[in-house]
């Protein structure tokens, strides 16, 4: 089961992440990110791992479970 995690040493909240991912990112009041907790599809896999890429941070992570990450 795919889903994004959040690295919060890292995270600092400058929001892209919301930005590329509305369907799976909110912004809290401080413009931090909550994650919705969905599962993402296989066909969201590859915006997501955009998203991944782009987040300045580099505390935005594409997890598969105990199976590892992607
Ligand atoms: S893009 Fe990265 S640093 Fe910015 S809010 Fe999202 S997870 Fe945090």
């Amino acid at each position: 089961m795919n889903r994004l995690e959040i690295d919060w040493t890292r995270c600092d909240g400058h929001g892209l992440c919301a930005t590329l991912l509305p369907d799976d990112v909110v912004l809290d009041e401080w413009g931090f990110p909550v994650l919705r907790g969905r599962e993402i599809t296989r066909g969201e896999v590859t915006n997501a791992r955009r998203a991944v890429l782009a987040c300045p941070a580099l505390a935005l992570r594409l997890s598969r479970g105990a199976e590892g990450d992607l």
